[in-house]
């Protein structure tokens, strides 16, 4: 365990945290390959904080070829316990729309062909970690705390789609996800947070809405630009919440003491992976 606070995952519009003092980089390495991005770790209003971009830092890497295992295990290795993602969607239900920020409290995965868990090699011990409740019940409470604090408007609910990408949907698809019960449509959001819970990591994440998506809008495709310039107009938000976040978070628990069930989600289980001690 360090004394790192909290890890923030940087998505799409969101390559660093410019406020971040004292900083140290990690050039993290994995038995899962090289992350994304170095880890970036320094202070924000007295706490000792992680940043890493998921994209990398020029944004070079499409998200069904980040390598989302070497993401969290490099903030595992470095005894990080609470980390938050923040992630760029769409908004494909009424309540949904743009520049809305939500923490979502469920996931469907129509990602494929992605390297989805720790147990990918053969031969391996195969982990059915639980993953009912994909998000930590800790984790969201206290970043709703944090925005009621600041008098932040945030929706505390939402399903997460994750696609495919990194093309769009069809018209057809986004019908099929919201009769599904998705709300949001992004293409980060799994594996990162099943492979974050195989970790026994807390993890939760903040989605920003920066369009609304194919069948819900008459007016048809939104261009990335289009969404990076919403995303841009949301962060000022979104650093506040953050930093309320950052300065309410509690030390971190040692694995003895941690009372909540994500740490616990590797109890019993045989590991097809060594845990760094
Ligand atoms: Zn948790």
């Amino acid at each position: 365990m360090s004394d790192i606070a909290l890890a923030i995952i940087g998505g799409t519009g969101l390559y660093q945290i410019a406020a971040l003092e004292n900083v140290e980089t990690r050039e993290g390495d994995t038995v899962y390959g090289k992350p994304s991005a170095p880890v970036r770790i320094g202070y924000l209003g007295g706490k000792k904080i992680a940043f890493m971009a998921r994209h990398g830092e020029g944004h070079s890497v499409a998200p069904h070829k980040v390598n989302y295992r070497a993401n969290m295990r490099c903030l595992k290795d470095l005894g990080i316990t609470k980390v938050l993602a923040i992630n760029a969607v769409g908004g494909i239900t009424d309540a949904f729309g743009p520049r809305v920020v939500s923490v979502p409290d469920q996931i469907i995965d129509y990602t494929y062909g992605r390297l989805h868990s720790l147990s990918e090699e053969p031969g391996s011990e195969v982990l059915h970690v639980d993953f009912t409740e994909p998000y930590c019940a800790k984790l969201r409470a206290n970043i709703l705390r944090a925005a009621k604090k600041i008098e932040m408007p945030i929706v505390d609910f939402g399903c997460y789609g994750a696609t495919q990408g990194p093309r769009l949907e069809t018209r057809a698809e986004i019908t099929r996800m919201r009769r599904d019960g998705c709300d949001l449509v992004g293409m980060t959001g799994m594996p990162e947070a099943a492979i974050a819970r195989e970790l026994a990591l807390c993890f939760t994440t903040v989605a920003l809405v920066t369009d609304h998506d194919a069948g819900v809008d008459a007016g048809g495709a939104v261009t990335h630009e289009e969404v990076l310039q919403v995303f841009a107009r949301s962060l000022e938000g979104l650093k506040s919440l953050l930093k309320s976040a950052i300065g309410a978070m509690p030390a971190p628990e040692d694995d003895e003491s941690a009372l909540c069930s994500c740490r616990r989600s590797l109890d019993g289980l045989r590991l097809p992976f060594a845990l760094p001690r």
